[in-house]
């Protein structure tokens, strides 16, 4: 089978750091035949990088009849529209999340995604991350027989320094979350892959570095359909502690990932099972479903209704903050503790 022929529109972080590495191991299912940046210099460079010319108007990529598919890595405020253009113009769409900037313009990615017969998906890598599924496939066989409840600590330090950082459109966001959204939307997702659904919740948020966007603390207490309670914690001005945990603990032992990576299974306190889960979080993976949709005519995984559900749970956790109840503690006229 021929090489699906990739247009990348977006050469920065993500595109040079996560797509290439990927794209580089899959030579027999892509070749990059154009690239597109609006700034000359990084579209320059990762064209050299790939070996692939470069133009500096999207458009003129679209109009490309050589362009088969097409890789979309831009600021999350072009999705919609570049995304529009491109199944416009006939080609196959790979775009990065979250799927929009709010919801109403992800119900029109979804008119899109029914309106247009080409293969449509997100590139959210986290559904196709192998510590993940083992997750899921642990909980189905009943390993800790009925889990009861998740928590999920996300703690890092993101100062004004760091890469993703520097990006203007990250700082100055036109979508509700900031960080904790462009980011958080992952764990959304492993979540719903673990767990099937969130069904309701509540969020506490708070912003302890302005410098980093809107907020960057968010603690997210959430019931899944199967009815497990949950907590997901995300702070990213965390001085001094750096951890990735997800704990599951059930009615018969406890699941434990630690990074994504070392997996623990514990049953009566002890240590049933460890493994290393070998994964490039997934990367390889979506450009894989990506080709088999292609040539192969396969539904992919990371759908467009499936990145909507995400940001509906996100952006609706978000707008609970207005909702969190305003407690007076103590309550008026109660006497004191001494
Ligand atoms: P980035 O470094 O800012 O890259 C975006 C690139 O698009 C920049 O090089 C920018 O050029 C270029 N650009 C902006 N407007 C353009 C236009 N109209 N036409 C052509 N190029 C344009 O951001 P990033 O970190 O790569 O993020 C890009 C996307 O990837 C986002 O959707 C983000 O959520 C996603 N992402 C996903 C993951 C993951 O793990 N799946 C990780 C990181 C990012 P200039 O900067 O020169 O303007």
């Amino acid at each position: 089978m021929q090489p699906v022929k990739l247009g990348i529109i977006g050469c920065g972080i993500a595109a040079n750091k996560l797509h290439w590495p990927a794209l580089q191991k899959l030579r027999d299912e892509f070749e990059i035949v154009l690239v597109c940046n609006n700034t000359e210099p990084k579209a320059q460079a990762f064209a050299e990088k790939v070996g692939a010319p470069y133009v500096l108007d999207y458009r003129a990529l679209l109009a490309d009849p050589d362009v088969e598919a097409v890789d979309i890595v831009l600021p999350i405020h072009l999705n919609y529209r570049v995304t529009r253009e491109a199944l416009e113009a006939g080609k196959h769409v790979i775009v990065e999340k979250p799927l929009a900037t709010n919801l109403t313009e992800a119900r029109e990615m979804l008119a899109l995604a029914s309106r247009f017969p080409q293969v449509k998906m997100v590139a959210e890598n986290f559904y196709y991350h192998e510590g993940f599924h083992r997750v899921r496939a642990l909980l189905q066989e009943g390993h800790i027989g009925e889990p009861y409840t998740v928590f999920w600590d996300v703690f890092r330090r993101m100062d004004e320094n760091n890469k993703y950082a520097k990006t203007q459109w990250r700082i100055h966001h036109q979508y509700p979350g900031g960080f904790i959204t462009d980011g958080g939307i992952h764990n959304i997702a492993a979540l719903r892959l673990m767990f099937d659904d969130l069904v309701g919740g509540q969020v506490f948020t708070k912003s302890v570095n302005p410098k980093i966007g809107e907020i960057d603390s968010f603690c997210f207490q959430f019931q899944t359909s199967g009815g497990v309670h949950g907590v997901l914690n995300i702070f990213l001005s965390a001085d001094g502690v750096s951890k990735n945990e997800l704990v599951i603990l059930g009615d018969r032992g406890t699941l434990r990932l630690e990074n994504t990576q070392h997996l623990t299974l514990i049953q009566d306190e002890r240590v049933v099972l460890e493994e290393t889960i070998e994964s490039d979080w997934g990367y390889r993976g979506e450009f894989e479903d990506f080709y088999r949709a292609i040539r192969m005519d396969r539904p992919v995984n990371s759908t467009f209704a499936r990145a909507y559900r995400d940001l509906s749970v996100m952006i609706q956790a978000l707008e609970t903050v207005r909702a969190w109840p305003n407690l007076v503690f103590p309550e008026r006229g109660l006497p004191s503790d001494a």
